[in-house]
Order: C-alpha cells, then structure tokens, then sequence
C-alpha cells in the first residue's frame, strides 16, 4: 500500500521528505556507523544535533535570548504539573479553560494552589473561545493559562502561559508575549515522547512547590540544557529534521499561508455544504483541526469508514465530542486537503 493521507490529531503526519531522510541515515548516521537511536547522548554527534536544533527553532520562532529552550519527555501532559509545581510563587493562578487539555491542565493545577477560573467556554463544548478583552484578573495570579487565541488575553502583566499543542510551529508567534510556552511534538512537529518548553529566564527558579521533584523542576533541565538524563534522543534528532524542512518551506510566515489556504479550502466547502456543517463559532476557527459533523451519527460513521477505504485516515471526531475533525497541520499537504474535498463533495452527493 502506498502512503495515505493521514488526518490523525496525533501523532500525525509528518513531512515525507524528513522521513526519507531519517530512513537514509538509520543503519549510518552521518559516517558514525550507527543509528541515532543507538547513540549515546553524550557523544559528539548527538551534541551537534541537539544544538543545531535548538538554534533552528530559536531561528525560526525568532526566541529572544532571556528564554531557555528544553526538550523535555512526559508530553504535554507533564506540564500541567509542572507548571504550577514551578511558577506559583504565591499559589495562586488565573486558568483560561477553552478544550479537554485545558480543562486538564486546571485540574491538575489545583492540587498545588488556589486555581481561579478567569473564563471558560465550556458551557458550549470549547466551541468558542471566551471573550477576554476584561478578564477578571485576580490581583495575585501568579500566572495566566489558556491555548489558542487569536487575540491574547489582556494578562495585566502577569506572564501568561500558553499550550501550543496543536499550532506549534503553524505560524509566527511574538514569543516575547509569553512568560511559557510548551507543546507536545507530536501533533504538528515531531515524533511523540517529548514536550518543546520556552520559558523567560525570570520563571526558572529554585525556590519552586516543596517537594517538586529533581526532574520536575525547570531549573534542573535548563541547567543541564535538556541533557540533566538521557533524553527522548530520537525525537530531537526528527524535530530537527522537521525545524531545517521548515526553513526551506520559507519559514512560519510561508506556513501560515500555506495553512491558511488549506484551511479556507475546507471551510469554504463546509460553508455551503447540504450534508456537513461545522459547528464551531467562525471567528475561533481553528486552522490545524477542522471539527465536523453531518448531523446523524450513523452517517458520520459511514462517513469515515468509507473514506479510510478511500486512503483518507482517521478523519473519526475525538470520542468526547464525536462527528470527524480533519487535523491538517504543516506537513499535510494541500493536495490531501483536496482529496479530503473531492470525498465530501462526493459522498455528499451520495448521501443527502
Ligand atoms: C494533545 C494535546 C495535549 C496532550 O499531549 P500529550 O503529549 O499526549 O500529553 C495537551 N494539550 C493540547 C492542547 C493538546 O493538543
């Protein structure tokens, strides 16, 4: 079988060319006569590869110097310890919960301080994102969290922590807006196993939650630049793959016109659509995962058992909210986009 198109929220696709590389140097990485999987992360080669990708990343997302940037294992997930163990200098954080992951986050959060709800969209199945323009911000927030805006909440100075998941990489992003920023590789960078975090200089600190854990403390991993263990060495060495494929894209202002043309390919198609609707609120679309339904549990089943057949994968919407979601992150390519149309518009046909 050929490579189909691969709509999957993670792990998901990833460009084919760093996959044919990274195919080329598997027995021979480099004239070192092994794989980087069988490397030690305390060799040379494996040096280079950490800090070339590093300052690709740095290189890309234009990371101002007074932020560290770690590669870390646990996922996402494991930020949402970490993040309060380390940043609540007065245990109290403002939480902005907008989806699943964020709702997560905040649960975890509370077993380490006082958590505040400065706004949710929950009541509406995250399908929409709350208007932040007047938060009320607690005057001892340590801390702001929240996911994907297209306009940032207004954090009245308190550094504000973002989980970029699922639009890393997707576009540029002002990082210096940002106290934190963290995202699992896997939706739309790398391989899975690893977290990317950018932190501001001024939020590593000793003196973190009593009884953090050594490998839980930011400060551990900064000093030890991502190297404090062994760490998810594999993933790095892709990650950087993915950060040069990138470059030569014309970097994150070419993948945003890029990603904006596929997603407007989609939605323009679901806007006139007789079968399938979206039902998210049109100013919070999101331009990475494309949310859909036809109305009809049944048919969206069919739906995706008949478009698996057609070589267009797990298109089947996350259980908690069922219908389909097209993830179509950087390494989708527009041509899967079309694909994915051409099916709709046909089964449409077939169907209504
Ligand atoms: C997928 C996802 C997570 C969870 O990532 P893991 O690496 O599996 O822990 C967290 N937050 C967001 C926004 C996500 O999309």
């Amino acid at each position: 079988m050929g490579r189909v198109y691969n709509f999957s929220a993670g792990p998901a696709v990833l460009p084919e060319e760093v996959l044919n590389e990274a195919a080329q140097e598997m027995l021979d990485y480099n004239g070192s006569g092994m794989s980087v999987m069988e490397m030690s992360h305390r060799s040379k080669p494996f040096q280079e590869i950490i800090d070339t990708a590093e300052a690709d990343l740095r290189d890309l997302m234009g990371i101002p110097d007074d932020y560290a940037v770690l590669f870390l294992q646990g996922g996402a997930s494991q930020q949402f310890a970490m993040i309060p163990m380390n940043l609540m200098k007065n245990g109290t954080a403002d939480y902005i919960i907008t989806g699943q992951f964020a709702k997560k986050a905040y649960s975890e959060a509370k077993k380490y301080g006082k958590i505040n709800v400065a706004a949710s969209s929950e009541d509406k199945n995250f399908s929409y994102i709350p208007d932040c323009t007047a938060l009320p911000v607690s005057d001892a927030a340590d801390t702001i969290y929240g996911t994907k805006y297209k306009e940032l909440p207004d954090t009245k100075g308190k550094p504000l922590v973002a989980d970029v998941s699922s639009c890393f990489l997707s576009e540029p992003m002002n990082v210096s807006k940002y106290g934190l920023i963290y995202g699992g590789v896997q939706k739309n960078v790398g391989p899975a196993g690893m977290a990317i975090v950018i932190i501001r200089e001024d939020l590593i600190r000793e003196d973190v939650y009593p009884g953090t854990p050594t490998m839980l403390k930011y400060k551990t991993h900064v000093d030890a630049k991502s190297l404090y263990n062994t760490p998810p060495a594999y993933s790095i060495y892709i990650c950087g793959k993915v950060f040069k494929w990138l470059k030569r894209q014309g970097g994150l202002e070419a993948m945003k016109e890029r990603n904006e043309a596929k997603a407007k390919i989609l939605y323009d198609y679901l806007d006139q659509s007789r079968l399938f609707k979206s039902d998210v609120n049109p100013k919070d679309r999101s331009m990475m995962n494309v949310t859909f339904v036809t109305g009809s549990a049944d048919l969206d089943a069919k739906f995706v058992k008949e478009a698996k057949e057609a070589g267009l994968e797990s298109l089947k919407g996350h259980r908690s909210v069922g219908g389909m979601r097209a993830s179509i992150y950087n390494a989708m390519p527009i041509d899967g986009v079309k694909a994915l149309v051409a099916f709709m518009k046909k089964f449409e046909e077939e169907n209504l």
